[in-house]
């Protein structure tokens, strides 16, 4: 395949705007994928993603397609990828294998935060944009005045702009001709050296390390030895393909082409995403990457059942194998023993991370409460980096003198009669107004600098309940910025419980403290004595509540003498205990973790 009946593009579009479907749509026009045969949203693979009905990992299909105005057969890859802010990192990957996208908007919903926020990264990256207007069939469907917002705040010209339905097929014949003609051909040279892109990579039971890859110049051969250039360490190519959308052996991959390699290599950290691949003893300059995945959240993972370390250990040890862009440390919390710190791109990715454990690998986990990372210099001039509040401690010799937190530039965009609430929520939330524009006659773009930390807290359903579901919302990282923050810890009987501490913005303390203890008091069950539940800053204590004593007696709900609803019910206790973490002396349930977790 020359390079010029090859195309390349990613579908890119806020959440729910129809991405998934109109890849399902497409693979089955080629005939990639029968039509009626396997599930909608064909290529979104996960549990995790046919449950929540989002795409998590983006994922490539080769198809083939024969276009009757030159008649010549194509070559077109097609990239599925996230619209969820989490994920915004999976977007810019696959658009660095891409020379365009299609740029969908829901032709009732018009454009939304996510829509803003993909059209920079395809803008920025200087890909061509076609714009499509999917959902034409609803009846509220309005693609006029979607055409009138992408003209305003994208200058698209209205007459560049496709329809599109992908449920009943309404436009689609126009997509991919359109993807020949406007979205140009792939840049790289087929006489020169082989030079590929290393996009993703998983880890699959038979066949090893699986790498995805952009070949940018050359062509890649099966058997021919390639090396890493960021390591040096080289690999024999054993297998080579396209994603048909299954892995399909081709023995080559051309110029331009995007596909699988598989080489041999052990662990999926050899696979270093953004890494060039080039023939072994054979220099060349190494491709621009991509910028590392940066963690806006980290929390504590740790074994439900403390026995299980091991286990949790080789889970995590799979599971990142397949989401790189997870980071992982061991640490270890008097709470909860032996168990790991792991930086998330967002609460929704930590979730996923989670479901995923727990589904595809079977660990059952307890997390601590999510934090974002901030850094904290001490009176000697030391500077740390706090991804663990239990690990921030200070003392008369190293008092803490100042200490910064993560900032986001976020977008919103919402019905005009919402913009009153909007403005109080993102004020509450020590958030700063930069940008305030209308994008039609009705609809309201806003820009906030806020605190990571109060965005990643439950800001979104805040945001959605305030405006009945009708705004959307996305956001950058932003520099980090000083602010007055305190540890705030959690007491149960004097004694603090690690993995409970908190940081928070002085202001809030004594609030967040009450709630936790509330909270705190509410999900603990009765022990055999009194417990006291304290917020303290340092010595401080900033709130109490008590739990007075119970003696539980399982078995009074039993009547009469069945020996097997006894035994179960006693089994059941067991059970109970086992998910039971001990501090001091008191048992604290799992669920405490979790349900603590949202609202710190
Ligand atoms: P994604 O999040 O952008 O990948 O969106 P999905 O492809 O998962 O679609 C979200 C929902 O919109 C699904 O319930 C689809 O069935 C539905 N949907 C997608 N395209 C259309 C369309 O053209 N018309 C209508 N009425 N519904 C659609
Ligand atoms: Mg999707």
């Amino acid at each position: 395949y020359p390079p010029n009946l090859i195309r390349n593009f990613s579908i890119i579009a806020h959440v729910d705007h129809g991405k998934s479907t109109l890849a399902d749509r497409l693979l089955e026009l080629t005939g990639t994928i029968r039509k009626g045969h396997g599930q909608p949203q064909y290529l979104d693979k996960l549990q995790v993603e046919r449950e929540r009905g989002i795409t998590v990992k983006a994922q490539t299909a080769t198809m083939f397609y024969d276009y009757s105005l030159d008649s010549r057969k194509y070559l077109l890859n097609l990239i599925d990828t996230p619209g969820h802010v989490d994920f915004s990192y999976e977007v810019s990957r696959s658009l660095a294998a891409c020379q365009g996208v299609l740029l969908l908007v829901d032709a009732s919903q018009g454009v939304q935060a996510q829509t803003v926020a993909n059209f920079f990264l395809a803008y920025e990256a200087e890909l061509s944009i076609i714009p499509v207007i999917n959902k034409i069939d609803q009846p509220t469907a309005d693609p006029e005045r979607v055409k009138e917002q992408l003209k305003s705040i994208f200058d698209i010209n209205p007459d560049d702009v496709l329809l599109t339905s992908a449920k009943t097929g309404l436009g689609l014949a126009e997509v991919l001709p359109t993807v020949i003609e406007r979205i140009p051909c792939p840049k790289g040279s087929p006489e020169q050296p082989l030079r590929m892109l290393l996009l993703d990579s998983y880890y699959d039971e038979y066949k090893g390390v699986v790498c995805h890859v952009a070949v940018v110049d050359g062509t890649l051969k099966k058997g021919v030895k390639i090396a890493s250039a960021a390591t040096g360490q080289s690999y024999e190519v054993n297998d080579v393909g396209i994603l048909h959308p299954e892995l399909t052996s081709t023995s080559q991959l051309y110029t331009g082409q995007v596909g699988y390699v598989v080489a041999g290599m052990r662990s999926t950290k050899e696979a270093r995403i953004g890494d060039t691949l080039h023939l072994a003893r054979t220099q060349v300059e190494p491709l621009p990457g991509f910028k590392p995945a940066k963690h806006m959240v980290f929390a504590g993972v740790y074994p439900a059942d403390g026995s299980d370390f091991d286990a949790l250990n080789h889970a995590i040890e799979r599971l990142t194998c397949n989401d790189a862009s997870v980071s992982v440390s061991k640490e270890s919390s008097g709470a909860l023993g032996m168990g790991f710190r792991c930086g998330f791109l967002g609460l929704l990715h930590m979730d996923v991370f989670h479901q995923r454990l727990e589904q595809e690998y079977g660990a059952q986990v307890i997390s601590t409460t999510p934090t974002v990372p901030y850094v904290f210099e001490y009176s000697d001039g030391s500077k740390v980096n706090v991804q663990n509040p239990a690990a921030l401690s200070s003392s008369p010799g190293k008092r803490i003198v100042k200490c910064w937190e993560p900032t986001v530039m976020a977008t919103i965009i919402t019905p005009s009669e919402y913009v009153g609430s909007l403005m109080t929520l993102c004020s509450e939330r020590r958030g700063e107004q930069i940008e305030h524009t209308f994008i039609d006659g009705q609809r309201v773009l806003l820009k906030y600098k806020l605190p990571l930390r109060e965005v990643v807290i439950d800001f979104y359903n805040e945001l959605k309940s305030i405006t009945s579901g009708y705004a959307s919302f996305d956001y950058e990282e932003s520099e980090m910025e000083a602010s007055d923050l305190v540890k705030l810890d959690l007491l149960l009987n004097g004694e603090p419980v690690d993995a409970l501490a908190c940081i928070v913005h002085r202001s809030k303390a004594e609030r967040v403290g009450r709630e936790l203890c509330e909270k705190l008091k509410k999900i603990l069950d009765r022990q055999l004595f009194e417990i006291a539940i304290q917020a303290a800053i340092g010595s401080k204590v900033v709130a109490r509540e008590s739990l007075s004593a119970l003696r539980k007696n399982v078995l009074a709900k039993c009547y009469g003498g069945d020996v097997s609803r006894k035994r179960k019910l006693l089994e059941k206790q067991k059970e109970g205990k086992r998910r039971m973490k001990r501090v001091g002396s008191v048992d604290i349930p799992q669920e405490a973790f979790h349900s603590l977790l949202r609202n710190s």
